[in-house]
């Protein structure tokens, strides 16, 4: 969709970034420790003075505490950290801070050219954190601007977080209505099983003349009504059978699949579709002793999807190929027909669920959209993967990859 230029695309509202008269505000609070004759209580009061929350702190431990609750910012003289359990305190406490923070250090040194120990131990433990060495004496005003800037900084990082549980409550509301739509299909689909195979099984009563003779017309119409009822069935299965993988209740039986037999498996069950419609359907020669680690039942279902895809979407007289080979540590089984194909705007749909493309072969309620989908979630399931390449008019090819 086109916007105009001056329009900006629609996105979240960033929250409201911290300003001066927030930073009275507790979470904007700068923890002092400044084991230096008064200091710590004329920083304090100097801050004060230009609006800014402070709290002097009588130890590394205290104010190690109080960061852990949360504070706007850290204001440190050199002397603050003259053991190295004070050092790795502060770097720990650093270091544990969420993924969102950075709470600004400011500390004041003698000497940021020449470091102390300490300051050296410092700098490697909390690499990649916002510590910022300025050097002493530190004007009043200077002390003011750069506490302003840390705090700034910090209410950019607050903005972060809000946003990211905005995020995350979003997230869990859609995860939410995708699970409850999930019971919905499985639910749904049960209660439609039932009565179908009871038509199913009413309709072959019927037709075997218990319930009186049956006419010939009878007859003909009771084909129908089968037709129909395995029709309908067939897609509430295959709707039951995608939502057991959306909620992700399949199990796997993986063990050595003899590669050959599965091959065989899948031809012989879409063989009579093929000659029905004038197809060939070749089977490339594989090794006997090849194997791949695989569920066999959902290995057949995949294979039959692609092939029975591959029958629907290519016109009488095509060809099918079915291969297997061995490419290092994977088996890629390969299904190429000479079909309608997949234009390259909807190759990624394809495996998305309830998709279908537009064709002239096909009419629409023919399938659900979902056997794609099924068959990729099930390979992935087996720790491999389902991809296809197409070219509109020649033909495509899907590639099955399964771990050897
Ligand atoms: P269904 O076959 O029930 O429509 P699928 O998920 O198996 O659902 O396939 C989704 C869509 O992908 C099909 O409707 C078709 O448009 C396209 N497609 C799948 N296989 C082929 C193929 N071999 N050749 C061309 N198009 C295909």
């Amino acid at each position: 969709m086109h916007r105009p230029r001056s329009e900006p695309a629609a996105g979240p509202a960033f929250p409201r970034l911290g300003t001066s008269s927030d930073f009275g505000a507790a979470e904007f609070r700068v923890l002092i420790f400044a084991p230096v004759g008064r200091t710590a209580e004329l920083a304090r009061q100097a801050l004060a003075r230009a609006g800014l929350g402070a709290t002097v702190c009588q130890g590394m431990d205290e104010l190690c505490g109080a960061l852990r609750e949360g504070a706007g910012a850290v204001l440190l003289v050199e002397e603050a950290l003259s053991s190295m359990s004070a050092v790795r305190l502060l770097a720990e406490t650093l270091e544990e801070q969420p993924a969102w923070s950075d709470c600004p250090v400011q500390l004041f040194v003698a000497s940021s050219e020449a470091p102390s120990p300490p300051l050296a131990a410092l700098a490697e433990l909390s690499a990649g954190r916002s510590v910022v060495l300025l050097d002493r004496p530190v004007p009043p005003a200077s002390l003011i601007s750069v506490m302003r800037a840390a705090l700034h900084n910090r209410a950019r990082q607050y903005a972060l977080r809000d946003l990211l549980g905005q995020y995350e409550e979003a997230r869990a509301e859609a995860d939410a209505a995708n699970r409850a739509k999930g019971e919905f299909l499985s639910v749904m689909s049960h209660e439609l099983r039932t009565p179908l195979n009871a038509i199913g099984g009413y309709t072959e009563l019927i037709e075997l003349g218990i319930r009186g003779p049956v006419t010939p017309a009878q007859r003909v119409d009771l084909g129908r009504i089968q037709l129909s009822q395995k029709h309908l069935l067939g897609l509430v299965n295959e709707v039951l059978n995608y939502t057991k993988l959306e909620t992700g209740t399949v199990e796997y039986d993986i063990e050595d699949v003899p590669v050959r037999e599965a091959l065989e498996a899948a031809e012989a069950l879409v063989l009579p579709q093929a000659r029905a419609k004038e197809l060939a359907l070749v089977a490339g020669a594989t090794e006997r002793s090849l194997s791949v680690r695989a569920d066999a039942d959902k290995l057949r279902q995949i294979l039959v999807n692609l092939l029975s895809n591959a029958v629907k979407f290519t016109h009488p007289g095509g060809r099918i190929h079915l291969d297997c080979e061995r490419a290092g540590e994977c088996i890629c089984f390969t299904v190429r027909d000479t079909g309608v194909g997949i234009p390259e705007d909807k190759i990624a749909a394809v495996f998305e669920p309830f998709v279908q493309v537009r064709s002239d072969l096909t009419r629409p309620q023919e399938g659900t959209g979902l056997g794609l989908a099924i068959s990729r979630q099930l390979a992935r399931g087996m720790g491999g993967n389902l991809v296809v390449e197409s070219t509109p008019g020649m033909g495509s090819v899907f590639t099955l990859k399964l771990p050897a």
